[in-house]
Formats: C-alpha cells, sequence, structure tokens
C-alpha cells in the first residue's frame, strides 16, 4: 500500500509538473502573440428589446494563432491576468474597438450610432494611468465618451477599493457608460449599486439558461430588472438563445438583450451589416 502512495505522489507531481510546463508554455506564446498583435476582435450585438434593433456591441477578444487558428479567451484570459500581459492586451483590445466603432459612427445616420462595449480587467485598472489611457484612446479614435462602455466584473468591485471607484467616477463624468458585468455571480452586497457610478447591469447568462425551468431563478431575474429600474440602472440579459427567452424577458420589461437568438459575436463588417438589417436567426 505504501508503494501504491508513493506512486500515485509521483504520479501527481508529473502532472503538476506537466500543467506548469503546459502554462509557462502558454504564457510565453501569449508574450509573442501580444508583441506580434495576434488577436482580432469579434462584436455581439446589445439589441432592444422592444425594437430589435442593436444599440450596441460586446468586443470579444480571440487570439488569432498562426497554427492553431482561433482561439477563445477563456484558454487564454486567465494567464494573461497572472502574467500581467492582459495590460497591453487591453489596450489593444480599447484602441481597435474604438477604432471600429469611429468607423460605424461615420457611415450610419445620427440616430443609429452604436456604442461599443469593451471588457476591463483588475489588472488594467490597478495599473497606474488607466484613465488617462482611456481619455488619449477616445481622442485618438475621433469618438465621444458616449460610444464607449466599460464592462467591469463585480468581483473586481468586492475588494472595495477607493481607487477603482474614484477612476470610475472620473471615467463616467467624462460621458463613458460604465456596466456590471455577470451580475449576481459575485455575491457582493447590493448596498453598492447605489451612490456608485454604474450604468448598467448584465445579467449573467447562468440566470437567464435557469429562469425557463427554476422559479426561483425567473424570480431572480425578475428581481434584478425591478431593482435596476427603481435604481435607474439600464439592464443588459446575457444569454438569450431562442424567442422563449426573449418574451419572458420583454414581458418583464428587460430593456436590453444579448445573446445568440440575435447573433452570435460577429467580424467588424459583418457587424455593420447586420447594424443596417438587424434580424434574428
Ligand atoms: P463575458 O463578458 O460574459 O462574454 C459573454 C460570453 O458569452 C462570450 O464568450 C459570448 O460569445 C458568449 N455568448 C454570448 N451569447 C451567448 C449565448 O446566447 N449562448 C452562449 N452559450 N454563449 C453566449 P467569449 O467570447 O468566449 O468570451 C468569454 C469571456 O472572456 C467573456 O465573458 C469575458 O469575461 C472574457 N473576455 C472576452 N474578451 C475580453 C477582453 O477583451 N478583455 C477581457 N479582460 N476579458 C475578455
Ligand atoms: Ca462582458
Ligand atoms: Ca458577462
Ligand atoms: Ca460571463
Amino acid at each position: 500500500a505504501k508503494g501504491a502512495g508513493k506512486n500515485q505522489w509521483r504520479r501527481y507531481q508529473s502532472h503538476l509538473h506537466g500543467a506548469m510546463v503546459e502554462r509557462l508554455e502558454l504564457r510565453s506564446a501569449l508574450d509573442h502573440a501580444v508583441n506580434e498583435g495576434h488577436f482580432l476582435l469579434q462584436y455581439q450585438p446589445i439589441v432592444s428589446l422592444v425594437t430589435d434593433e442593436a444599440v450596441g456591441f460586446e468586443a470579444l477578444v480571440r487570439w488569432h494563432h498562426p497554427a492553431r487558428g482561433v482561439i477563445a479567451p477563456d484558454q487564454f484570459i486567465e494567464v494573461a491576468e497572472e502574467s500581467g500581459l492582459i495590460v497591453p492586451m487591453g489596450r489593444w483590445v480599447l484602441d481597435q474597438a474604438l477604432h471600429t466603432v469611429a468607423q460605424w459612427r461615420r457611415i450610419l445616420p445620427r440616430t443609429r450610432q452604436p456604442y461599443v462595449s469593451v471588457n476591463v480587467s483588475v489588472r488594467q485598472f490597478r495599473e497606474a494611468g488607466f484613465v488617462e489611457q482611456v481619455r488619449a484612446s477616445l481622442e485618438f479614435a475621433g469618438v465621444p465618451p458616449q460610444a464607449l462602455m466599460l464592462e467591469i466584473t463585480e468581483t473586481l468591485l468586492m475588494g472595495d477599493d477607493e481607487h477603482i471607484w474614484s477612476d470610475l467616477e472620473i471615467l463616467r463624468d467624462l460621458g463613458v457608460r460604465i456596466a456590471i458585468d455577470d451580475f449576481g455571480t459575485g455575491y457582493s452586497s447590493l448596498g453598492y449599486l447605489r451612490q456608485r457610478p454604474i450604468d448598467v447591469l448584465k445579467i449573467d447568462k447562468m440566470f437567464i439558461d435557469d429562469m425557463v425551468a427554476d422559479d426561483q431563478q425567473f424570480a431572480l431575474v425578475r428581481g434584478i430588472v425591478s431593482l435596476a429600474q427603481n435604481l435607474n440602472l439600464t439592464v443588459v440579459a446575457e444569454g438569450i438563445e431562442d424567442a422563449n427567452h426573449r418574451a419572458i424577458l420583454a414581458q418583464l420589461g428587460c430593456p436590453l438583450g444579448q445573446g445568440y437568438y440575435y447573433s452570435s459575436p460577429l467580424d467588424a463588417t459583418e457587424a455593420l451589416t447586420w447594424l443596417r438589417n438587424p434580424q434574428p436567426i
């Protein structure tokens, strides 16, 4: 039995070693990708549940690996955050997203100009000069702050870091919109919603998935929508996958939604086409 234990331990160690090597390899490949600019953005429409027209697009990053093809963010965002590579990558994402929204806004009539919503990680916020960088990027792209929304996760705010809040305050005073991403998954107290610079709650897909079969999840979604109404916040429901999801949410008075029912994430040019002629798939 003693021998078996030892073998298990060895296997465990070699497994750990393998995982570590993999992580290091991933990290150095990612480092290379950041230097070479091997990323691309896709854009998923954020749609009015009243008119079915897009009001904005969420920018979603993909790693365009020369050998392995297109890699989804859940494969590399974590390592990017740990290694700090999320900072230069995030800078690229912001510039690229603003460049694209600037193009759309030049082409489209004044009444139908979309915003772009960009995911921002904790690491980026902690970096000195983040606010200045956003300001400079907006100016460089030549778009008003109203053309930008920043998505931050609830967990980012759990530390109650005053420095982050004051940065958000400045950005919001400029006219940049602030969204809480994956709202409802962070187990934080709701008190912060009242005094803090927030415009939008994004209800996590998980709740939308479950609300159809689960009365309690449904009650939670309804609760979030009415909470938002009372606090003068707008709501985006994520992961709308079918007409039933859409109908339930519209019935609850949820103003905005996003999901495969409307569109999966698109290339910039496909997104422009969609914007001109929105249609659920
Ligand atoms: P997220 O911000 O919650 O983004 C929504 C994810 O749900 C996206 O996956 C999107 O493609 C997917 N999705 C949208 N509608 C549906 C639907 O109807 N059904 C299903 N099953 N999925 C749907 P994606 O693009 O793989 O992104 C995964 C996560 O990676 C994002 O989650 C976000 O946390 C992170 N991420 C993506 N881009 C960036 C970025 O530029 N910076 C940072 N820091 N994180 C990013
Ligand atoms: Ca997001
Ligand atoms: Ca989300
Ligand atoms: Ca999510």
